[in-house]
């Protein structure tokens, strides 16, 4: 049986297309920690914490991770505490790198992802059968747009609805009135035809503030209204007084916060990251409470570049209760850009092969492990010191 022969981190930078922020963030999106992972017989499978410092759960409920915090996590504690772990073992990889270490939920996924990416090209799969198998062929993208002047808003969001994409989420959470500026605009360019949903990240200061702002722009048809306020009992209380369905994102990283957001029963979608819980394995588990209670759900995650992508992708395949549209990027490499922007972020990407999109929907990708190689030479390209 081939196990688990050595860890090692590499840091990059990726170009982006166009800033990308949103109510909190800090950081530039796509400087991200890959991990490289060999096993005994010399494959080699790939990981990536998109790891955001200012990112994290509510009320000091877990921590943000930076690229400098997953190097050391990973280097110090997780990488030594796999090593020797055969090959197919994702539950002995979970419980040693919760022994060594506690949280860190970033630094976990991308080791569980070098992990998942080995096991499926030793056993000449794709990892969403590893997960149980697909739920569906095609993840249907929805595109993010972030905190730009509301003018550039509205010639992207005109864009975006020529090349097939159907959901488009717009960030708010900023100042009420420029955020009804920003969802009527979205609106008109997009057409009546688009799903539009709008994601506060905890940004408006009481619930009251977020159901008053909601209802100056409810005529524009909000598919759903994505962490309002910060606390699973604040987004309640938002949900029970509002017609759209609220999502939980900030609020639900694990299955334990799921049963918390399930208990006040008014929560109809939680947002699953494969790296919020620590990993597909515990992101899967994450899907099957929400399943369970009649939750729908969507895969969202942090921009992540090309490698980290591919997990999002294989979960949004596998998990049966991500129905929803998914806010992952189009990892496509420069060679192969068109000059198409609906879920494209950056420049250029890690990956040997674009993503393939058909109808707003990235295919499913059936190569061995995440599905598609990793382009060694575009690592090289990006790779910067700390
Ligand atoms: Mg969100």
């Amino acid at each position: 049986m081939p196990s688990i022969k050595s860890v090692e981190t590499v840091v990059v930078q990726l170009p982006t297309r166009r800033e990308h922020k949103w109510a909190g963030l800090t950081e530039v999106i796509g400087r991200y920690v890959l991990v490289k992972m060999t096993d005994t017989d010399g494959r080699v499978g790939w990981g990536e914490a998109p790891a955001l410092k200012d990112w994290g759960g509510e009320f000091g409920r877990y921590y943000g991770e930076s690229a400098k915090i997953v190097k050391t996590v990973i280097e110090t504690y997780l990488a030594p505490a796999v090593i020797g772990v055969d090959l197919g073992n994702i539950a002995e990889l979970h419980k040693r790198m919760d022994a060594v270490i506690r949280g860190y939920p970033y630094s976990k996924a991308a080791v569980e992802f070098g992990a998942y990416d080995l096991t499926g090209r030793w056993l000449n799969v794709p990892v969403h059968v590893l997960l149980g198998g697909k739920s569906r062929d095609r993840v249907a993208v929805t595109h993010s747009i972030g905190l730009i002047p509301v003018e550039e808003a509205r010639v992207e969001a005109a864009k975006l609805a020529d090349e097939g994409i159907r959901t488009i989420k717009v960030k708010i959470g900023v100042d009420p009135e420029r955020d009804v500026k920003m969802v009527r605009a979205v609106r008109e360019a997009a057409g009546a035809q688009m799903d539009i949903c709008v994601d506060a990240n905890e940004g408006y200061r009481t619930p009251g503030e977020a159901v008053q702002t909601y209802r100056r722009f409810e005529d524009c048809r909000i598919k759903y209204f994505e962490q309002p306020v910060m606390g699973i009992e604040r987004i309640s209380e938002v949900a029970r007084r509002i017609d759209a369905p609220v999502m939980a994102d900030e609020s639900a990283w694990n299955g334990h916060d799921s049963i918390q957001i399930i208990a006040q029963g008014q929560v109809q979608i939680v947002s699953i990251y494969t790296t919020k819980a620590g990993g597909l394995y515990k992101a899967m588990e994450v899907g099957a409470i929400c399943r369970a209670a009649g939750i729908i759900c969507n895969v969202n995650g942090s921009i992540e570049t090309g490698v980290g992508n591919l997990a999002n992708v294989q979960l949004a395949a596998a998990a049966p209760a991500a129905t929803l549209s998914c806010v992952i990027p189009v990892s496509v490499p420069a060679e192969a850009q068109t000059g198409q922007i609906g879920g494209i972020y950056y420049k250029d990407d890690l990956l040997v092969a674009p993503m393939r999109v058909e109808d707003g929907a990235i295919v499913v990708p059936d190569g061995p492990g995440m599905g598609i190689d990793v382009d060694l030479d575009k690592i090289r390209k990006y790779q910067i010191e700390l």
